[in-house]
C-alpha cells in the first residue's frame, strides 16, 4: 500500500547508498559533494549517536536524544527510521524536501533497513550498494578509522556479514560497486549516475 506521507517530492530522482559500515559510503560521497556540489545534495539524518570528531550538527547529522527522536516520528516527520548498533537513525521529510527544493539530487546513506523502509514508500531513488571487498578489508578499515570502540566494532562486523548477503538479493540494488580501489570504485559511482547528473545541470543551467 501506499503512503500519503511520503508521496514522490518534486524534484531530480534522488540516490540511496547503502552497504555496511566502513565499506567508504562517506568517502565516495563526500568526493561527488565536492566534484559536484551543485548537482548533489545530501539528506542530512537524524541520529541518537555521539558525534565522532570533526562531524558537525546538522551537516553529518542532526544529533538529537532518543526522546527528540521517537517524538518526531510520532509525530510524522520521518520518512522512514532504524536502530542500528544500538543507536536511532532516521530520515526526515524536511531533510530530504531541503535538498529537492533547490533542484539537486538528493543522496541518502542509510541501512539496510532504510533500504528495505524506503521501497515501502513513493520516494522511487536509484538504489545503490557499496561494498567492502571483503569482511576482513572491512575490519582493517573500521580499526583505521578509529572511530568505534571494540563492542561497537564488533556489533558493525556482526551487521555486516548478514547485511553482505542480503544485499546480494536480486532486485535489492540497482548498482552493486566493489570499492576495493577507491579511485576505481569512484568512477563506477559517477558512471552509474551520469545520465542523471547530466539531466541536473543541463536543468539548472537553463534556470
Ligand atoms: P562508511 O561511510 O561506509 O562507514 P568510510 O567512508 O568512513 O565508510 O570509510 C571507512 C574507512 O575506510 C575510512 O577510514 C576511509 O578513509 C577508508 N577507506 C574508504 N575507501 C577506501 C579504499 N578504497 N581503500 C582504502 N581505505 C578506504
Ligand atoms: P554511522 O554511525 O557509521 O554514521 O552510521 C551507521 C549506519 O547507519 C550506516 O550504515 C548508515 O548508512 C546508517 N544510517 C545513517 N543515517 C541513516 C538514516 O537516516 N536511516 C537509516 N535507516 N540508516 C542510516
Amino acid at each position: 500500500m501506499r503512503d500519503s506521507k511520503t508521496k514522490a517530492m518534486a524534484g531530480p530522482r534522488p540516490v540511496v547508498l547503502s552497504g555496511p559500515s566502513g565499506a567508504g559510503k562517506s568517502t565516495l560521497l563526500k568526493k561527488l559533494m565536492q566534484e559536484y556540489d551543485s548537482v548533489f545534495g545530501f539528506s542530512v539524518s537524524h541520529t541518537t549517536r555521539t558525534p565522532r570528531p570533526g562531524e558537525q550538527d546538522g551537516k553529518d547529522y542532526h544529533f538529537v536524544t532518543r526522546e527528540a527522536m521517537q517524538a518526531g516520528i510520532n509525530n510524522g516527520e520521518f520518512i522512514e527510521s532504524a536502530e542500528f548498533s544500538g543507536n536511532m537513525y532516521g530520515t526526515s521529510k524536511a531533510a530530504v524536501q531541503a535538498v529537492q527544493a533547490k533542484n539537486l539530487i538528493c543522496i541518502l546513506d542509510i541501512d539496510m533497513q532504510g533500504v528495505k523502509n524506503i521501497k515501502r514508500t513513493d520516494l522511487n531513488p536509484l538504489y545503490i550498494s557499496i561494498q567492502p571487498p571483503s569482511i576482513d578489508v572491512l575490519e582493517n578499515r573500521l580499526r583505521h578509522r578509529k572511530t568505534e570502540s571494540e563492542e561497537s566494532l564488533q556489533r558493525r562486523l556482526q551487521i555486516a556479514t548478514v547485511d553482505m548477503e542480503l544485499s546480494k538479493e536480486p532486485g535489492m540494488f540497482d548498482v552493486q560497486i566493489v570499492n576495493d580501489n577507491l579511485e576505481d570504485a569512484y568512477g563506477q559511482l559517477k558512471h552509474a549516475l551520469l545520465e542523471e547528473i547530466n539531466v541536473v545541470k543541463k536543468v539548472n543551467m537553463s534556470s
